[in-house]
């Protein structure tokens, strides 16, 4: 999926987790958390490999959970969130996720869906965007 899709996704789904918090900033660093799984390519590293994987996630959050920010202890559940989303909307795509990284490198999409959906697709981006703004409507009690 596109960085916005990732991005709206993850945020939509920390509203919900996080609603009881009442913490907007949990929920925009689970928006970040989204997207650096793609910065992957940016910093020299192939494209959907370990930054793609249940390893990178359960890292990133290990680190954050260990090393916590001031004022910020949960911030290893919005990299959680955010790192397990973007996997989820990647895994929906041909291309799929190599989830076991690196002790495989096989690519794991759903397949009855992803067969034929691309990152880029309209269709799909619009579908998560939609279901991200009912998430979050949702969240905030505009939807009941
Ligand atoms: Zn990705």
């Amino acid at each position: 999926m596109l960085k916005k899709t990732h991005a709206l996704f993850g945020m939509a789904v920390a509203s919900l987790v996080f609603r009881g918090f009442r913490s907007y900033e949990y929920i925009i660093m689970t928006g970040i958390f989204a997207v650096i799984s793609d910065l992957d390519s940016v910093i020299g590293l192939k494209h959907r490999g370990f930054t793609h994987s249940l390893s990178f996630a359960f890292l990133v959050s290990l680190m954050l959970y260990a090393i916590p920010f001031e004022g910020y202890r949960l911030a290893w559940l919005s990299a959680a969130i955010g790192i397990l989303s973007h996997l989820f909307l990647d895994s929906l795509t041909r291309g799929g996720v190599p989830l076991y990284h690196p002790l495989s490198k096989k690519r794991h999409s759903l397949p009855l869906v992803a067969k034929h959906v691309r990152y880029d697709s309209l269709p799909a981006n619009l579908f998560f965007i939609l279901v991200s703004v009912i998430l979050m409507a949702k969240a905030v009690g505009v939807l009941v």
